[in-house]
């Protein structure tokens, strides 16, 4: 199944233009990100995704300030702030219900003057393709599953974007096997509670931590870890003890509507997220990371807008032929602090999962607010 944007009113601005074509692999939030910002740029885009229809699965994703900045140069802050809520007053907690700390959304919001935003993934998506479908002129190829990506680039002015997740196929036909997902042995639980529970934050015990957040009214977004449980009746058993409304949220959420995977990151980090000039890696593909920061779908935003801004700088002189060096720049302004903040999601959930808690909490009782 094949879909072509476009029935919208900004149509007309970039239609026709030409500046280059464009292939995005994966229909995510990073590749959608990019094809947005690809058509305003006058680039002629297609995007390949695996499934066969707009996928509205999943549960919510934390936007930073610096990824709504993002979302605001790509046209889509309004569509964001329409059905986001601000994330405040959220705390780290022992199992029995103790305040360790608090999360530092203040100081986040203290410094870059608006709140972090929580907003359901499905909405984001639908979101994206509505911006895609007022633009006009982008082909989403559903159930296209890639599996030659070498082949991609065999036109000389094509612009390949690797938006395909942790598993790209793009990255191993560029740059390899050398990194690639690496489990990091915990299973981890998401799901969205049909009520309000009142009290946000993370409680973190004994190498298992639940974190819950505000989504949309009348619901609450929560998430656990658990190394040993594989069934939806090990993981009550394991919180079963754990301080109000935690054991509640499980018990009154569907186990059917769960979602189960295992945490993975990518290992090692890679040396670059361009490759020939003409290629370049967004989000998962390029940086897969841990959720414990919440900032999985932030970096991939911000990859897209670095990227499109990069390629937009050309102009439509530039084209084809300034692709290298918009794809040097974007690598430059992204890899190292993508990366940076991949590093630290792995070692935030070494931290919070600590087998030896004691230490741990003493030193997050330090933690300014
Ligand atoms: C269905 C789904 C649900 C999710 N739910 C949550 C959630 O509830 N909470 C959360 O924190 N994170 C969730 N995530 C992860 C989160 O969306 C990403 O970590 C983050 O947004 C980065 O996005 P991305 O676009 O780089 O990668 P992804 O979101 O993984 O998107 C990659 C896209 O590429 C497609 N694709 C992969 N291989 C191919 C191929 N060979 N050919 C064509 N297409 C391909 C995939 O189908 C997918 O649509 C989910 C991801 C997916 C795919």
């Amino acid at each position: 199944m094949s879909s072509e944007t476009g029935t919208g009113t900004g149509t007309e601005s970039v239609r026709g233009r030409g500046v280059g074509t464009a292939v995005v692999v994966g229909a995510g939030v990073g590749g959608l990100a990019t094809a947005i910002g690809l058509r305003r740029a006058g680039w002629e885009v297609t995007v390949l995704e695996r499934r066969t229809s707009p996928d509205r699965y999943g549960t919510a994703f934390g936007i930073h300030p610096t990824a709504q900045a993002a979302l605001d140069r790509l046209g889509l802050g309004d569509a964001l702030r329409a059905r986001a809520v601000p994330y405040r007053d959220a705390r780290i907690r022992r199992p029995d219900g103790t305040v360790l700390a608090a999360l530092p959304l203040e100081r986040i919001e203290r410094k870059a003057g608006r709140p972090e935003l929580l907003i359901s993934r499905p909405y984001l998506i639908d979101a994206l393709l509505a911006e895609l479908d007022r633009l006009g002129g982008v082909r989403i190829e559903y159930g296209h599953r890639l599996t030659d990506a070498a082949a991609l680039a065999a036109g000389p002015d094509c612009l390949v974007v690797g938006a395909d997740g942790i598993n790209s196929v793009v990255r191993t036909a560029y740059f390899g096997h050398r990194s690639g997902p690496r489990p990091i042995g915990t299973v981890a639980w998401i799901g969205i509670a049909g009520f309000e529970t009142g009290l946000h934050g993370e409680t973190w015990g004994d190498g298992r931590f639940f974190g819950m957040t505000p989504v949309e009214p009348g619901r609450t977004n929560w998430y656990a870890t658990v190394p040993e449980a594989t069934t939806a009746r090990e993981v009550r058993a394991a919180f079963a003890d754990w301080h109000d409304p935690v054991p509640r949220v499980l018990a009154e959420t569907d186990p059917a509507t769960w979602i189960r995977y295992e945490m993975r990151h990518l290992h090692p980090a890679l040396p670059t997220f361009v490759a020939d000039g003409r290629v370049a890696l967004v989000g998962d593909a390029a940086h897969a990371m841990t959720p414990n920061l919440g900032q999985g779908t932030c970096t991939a935003l911000l990859d897209a807008e670095a990227l499109t801004r990069a390629v937009a700088a050309t102009g439509t002189a530039g084209g084809p032929a300034g692709l290298p060096g918009a794809l040097r720049a974007y690598d430059t302004e992204r890899r190292r602090s993508a990366q940076r903040v991949a590093f630290g999601s792995r070692n935030l959930h070494r931290f919070a999962t600590a087998c030896r808690p004691a230490l741990r909490d003493a030193l997050v009782g330090l933690l300014p607010g």
